[in-house]
């Protein structure tokens, strides 16, 4: 079966957004750690975060995807920005455990001016500093489009980060496919949506693909913009994104949708991936 979801709000707390999830018709979900701009972090409600486990665990939801605020670059050049990425690199990681066996997804980095090679050895460092082989959370890398000075552009790059992660923790790490990021990073999964996950393969393992953000692009291929379309609405299309969907390589896995929706948007979105899976024979 097909695991569907979006990104929530986490105003209301951990168990209504199992709650408004279960009414959508997904069964996975995604939410920020933390505000992504910044501010005060709100003391998790224990009661809350276990009455989220049991029901995840009672209407057997997938994997969750959370993701850490944009504003965290672990390999900026300003001091303050990389002692804040770091310090909420740590703690949301720790806040994780209290939700056993979930992702934690991450944007790798901007470069900045600074090299990329030694802003990859930054990220790695904190990720060797901060991941224990023990931990029941996987840390995502999500792949980039490329926009500005983002780590993460080519299947390369992510790959040179998780070379670095010592081998203990390798397990504990693994990479975050998103269908806008890797066509605005040129990668044609238009075109040859096999080629491409094959490349993938070959480079990063397929083992590695932990969980999918299935968007639809505004841009062409290549053009290194992430601005997300709804499905069927941009550049990528039905058809294309029928066919990751529906991808035997990528089955099991959690799809998190990140389009440019309200909630009628996404219910709509989520009833449609549905339909695509019942239908998949034809698409093949
Ligand atoms: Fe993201
Ligand atoms: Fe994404
Ligand atoms: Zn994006």
């Amino acid at each position: 079966m097909i695991h569907i979801g979006c990104h929530l709000s986490i105003s209301k707390g951990f168990a209504a957004m199992g709650n408004e999830m279960l009414s959508m018709g997904g069964d996975t979900f995604a939410f920020f750690t933390r505000n992504p701009r910044g501010g005060r972090v709100k003391e998790l409600d224990s009661a809350d975060v276990e009455a989220l486990n049991v029901f995840l665990r009672e209407h057997a939801f997938a994997a969750l995807v959370a993701h850490a605020p944009y504003t965290m670059n672990l390999c900026s050049d300003k001091d303050r920005a990389r002692e804040y990425a770091e310090e909420c690199f740590s703690e949301d990681l720790g806040k994780m455990e209290m939700l056993p066996g979930n992702f934690f997804n991450f944007h790798p980095g901007n470069s900045l001016k600074q090299d990329r090679e030694a802003c990859i050895d930054r990220i790695a460092e904190i990720l060797n500093r901060y991941i224990t082989p023990d931990q029941s959370t996987t840390v995502l890398l999500e792949t980039m489009a490329g926009k500005g000075t983002e780590i993460g552009r080519t299947f390369e790059e992510i790959r040179s980060i998780l070379d670095r992660v010592d081998e203990d923790k390798r397990a504990r790490v693994g990479v975050c496919f998103d269908t806008c990021h890797v066509w605005d990073a040129g990668y044609d999964i238009v075109g040859d949506l096999d080629g491409v996950l094959a490349e993938f393969d070959r480079i990063i393992g397929l083992h590695n693909l932990k969980a999918v953000h299935l968007n639809d692009s505004k841009n062409t291929c290549g053009s290194h913009k992430d601005r997300h379309e709804k499905l069927g609405e941009g550049c990528i299309g039905e058809e294309a994104l029928r066919r990751v969907v529906t991808h035997p390589l990528l089955d099991g896995r959690p799809f998190i949708l990140e389009t440019p929706n309200e909630r009628a948007g996404y219910v709509k979105e989520i009833a449609e991936v549905r339909g695509w899976e019942k239908n998949a024979e034809r698409y093949r």
